[in-house]
């Protein structure tokens, strides 16, 4: 069984996730209306992913005897000016929930949890993956002229 406090935190991560969901998903919205579909693209399958792991969170609490929620999800940005913004925000974002999964490792062990930490674990491994993609693509966005942006654009379009 879940302890409430674990539970708690938990319940707020699966906010949180919903809201990097509805970040991408804005994102996506803001790059397709600038014409950058490959960008979008990638955006869009961004966003399913993290609302998968508010749904992998929210089976873990249920399957230990906890109550899973939604809870409210503050509203997320909806303009950027360009691809670089964009991208610089993704890497910067997703350094940011490593940190959240951090915390979450560090209260799993002082409520002694050990099958949390061990659930955990895998969103620190995903984290590693996610920071070191997303600043590759933060980095080639940064310095790409006009024409090369549009080659990148054309990459991204293709993640299935
Ligand atoms: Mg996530």
């Amino acid at each position: 069984m879940i302890s409430e406090k674990l539970n708690a935190a938990l319940n707020g991560q699966i906010a949180a996730e919903m809201w990097s969901s509805n970040l991408y998903l804005s994102m996506s919205f803001c790059m397709q209306g600038a014409g950058y579909d490959g960008f979008a693209n990638w955006l869009k399958k961004q966003s399913a992913e993290e609302l998968d792991h508010a749904i992998q969170i929210a089976d873990y609490v249920a399957k230990r005897g906890g109550k899973p929620q939604v809870s409210k999800v503050d509203a997320v940005p909806v303009e950027w000016a360009s691809p670089k913004e964009v991208f610089n925000q993704v890497y910067e974002h997703e350094c940011k929930v490593s940190q959240m999964i951090n915390d979450l490792v560090r209260l799993a062990s002082e409520e002694r949890d050990n099958a949390t930490q061990d659930f955990l674990w895998g969103f620190v491994r995903e984290q590693v993956e996610e920071e070191a993609t997303t600043m590759s693509i933060s980095e080639k966005v940064a310095k790409a002229s006009d024409a090369a942006l549009l080659i990148l654009d054309s990459q991204l379009g293709t993640r299935a």
